[in-house]
């Protein structure tokens, strides 16, 4: 039986293997990550579908009765669209979107009246124009859903490389679309000789299934990397920046102040007698105070300035472009903010206050920690002065 495998139909069983694989790796993947366990699932269908499809045009190659022959294409074109939508939908949900099942009815629905007319082999081309038409736009619903993230959330450099496979087999799809409908009739005949050209389409079928086996990788391992870099990077109790990330902040702050010849400040903030808190309202409570005191300061900052929890009770902002006086003003309006705004509790409002210690960049670019122990010692002559105030690195300069 092999020996009547043409050369296409073997690169088309080679396709069909190709599918069967990653199928396992999907399955594997939505039954062991409960995080992308949906998405994972659709790939697997993708992969399984696929394979399927592939299937088909082999079986309808080999069909010992040639009135099945049209019917079994059918088939594969009927599994091919499935498959395509699962990839489709399956990206759709990792990224966070709806999946559009009513658009894939529709859809569907063009594919099973283009493939029921083109049971009639002198109809073929309008089943595969149909088919490739539907595949073509499922293809470009995945570049602009994978460029989107890709640049908007991922923000990548080369937002366009992901979207890549969708993209290659669009064309193909066009492509083929196109030459299905403007040489009418001619479809079957295409597809059944054993051309070179059928055999490098089916070369180029297996490369572009890879590639897609490989975007979704890529997708994959892409938030997977961005999420533990949010995780190292960001305090969990209040979502602020961490010592570490804000550590390396202070760096490139340095570098874009060095390079713009701008100021810049830092405050180093603490709260009064937060032990009291913890002490008198329990942990649960103190949590919530921070949390608070994080919201707070998230409310009073410009979208340039730098948050950081940096330890217990203690924060770091840093506000580009201010010299010292217009930062000791933003940290008087946070203090003031702070002070009148108490945490409400099940009990009674929480009463808080913050003690601030402001530095002004030196303009030297090694100064970093020095910056942060000029500011703490600020921080320290506030506490002395009485709590809830701020001083400047030097001396004080306003109370609440
Ligand atoms: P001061 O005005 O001198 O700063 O007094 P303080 O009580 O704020 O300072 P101290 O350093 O003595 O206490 C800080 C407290 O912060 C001690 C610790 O239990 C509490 N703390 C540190 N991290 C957390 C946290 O994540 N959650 C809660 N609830 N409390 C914390
Ligand atoms: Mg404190
Ligand atoms: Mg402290």
């Amino acid at each position: 039986m092999l020996s009547a495998f043409t050369p296409s139909d073997v690169a088309f069983a080679m396709a069909a293997i190709a599918q069967t694989i990653p199928a396992l790796l999907w399955l594997i993947c939505a039954v062991v990550v409960r995080e992308a366990r949906r998405a994972s699932a659709h790939w697997c269908a993708f992969s399984a579908l696929g394979a399927l499809s592939f299937g088909c045009f082999v079986a309808a190659q080999q069909a010992p009765l040639a009135h099945i022959t049209e019917p079994i294409r059918a088939a594969g074109n009927i599994t091919a669209v499935l498959s395509m939508m699962a990839l489709h939908g399956g990206i759709r949900l990792f990224i966070g979107n709806t999946v559009p099942y009513t658009i894939y009815a529709v859809l569907l629905a063009a594919v099973l009246g283009g493939s029921w007319i083109g049971l009639d082999p002198h109809a073929a081309s309008i089943r595969v124009g149909v088919v490739c038409a539907v595949q073509a736009i499922l293809s470009a619903g995945m570049v602009v859903d994978l460029y989107r993230f890709a640049g908007a959330t991922m923000k990548l450099r080369l937002p366009w490389l992901l979207p890549l496979p969708a993209l290659i087999s669009g064309l193909i799809y066009v492509e083929r679309c196109l030459r299905a409908v403007l040489t009418v009739g001619a479809a079957n005949t295409q597809i059944a000789v054993a051309s070179g050209f059928n055999v490098a389409s089916a070369f180029a079928y297996v490369a572009v299934t890879l590639s897609f086996h490989a975007m979704l990788l890529s997708l994959v391992l892409m938030r997977l990397i961005a999420d533990l870099r949010r995780i190292s990077r960001h305090d969990s109790l209040t979502g602020l920046l961490n010592r570490r990330a804000l550590e390396e902040e202070l760096l490139l702050q340095v570098q874009r102040s060095l390079r713009g010849r701008v100021p810049f400040c830092v405050l180093m903030l603490d709260a009064d007698h937060f032990k009291r808190i913890n002490d008198r309202l329990g942990h649960g409570v103190g949590d919530m105070a921070l949390k608070h005191l994080a919201s707070l300061m998230r409310t009073q900052m410009r979208s340039i300035d730098t948050l950081g929890r940096i330890g217990g009770e203690e924060f770091v902002v840093i506000l580009p472009g201010l010299q010292e006086d217009a930062a000791v003003q933003a940290a008087e309006r946070l203090r003031a903010l702070i002070s009148n705004t108490p945490l409400p509790s099940a009990t009674e409002p929480v009463a808080m206050s913050i003690s601030v210690g402001v530095a002004q960049w030196d303009g030297h670019p090694e100064e970093t920690t020095r910056l942060l122990m000029r500011a703490d010692a600020a921080l320290y002559e506030a506490k002395q002065g009485g709590r809830d105030r701020v001083a400047l690195a030097s001396a004080a300069v306003s109370s609440g």
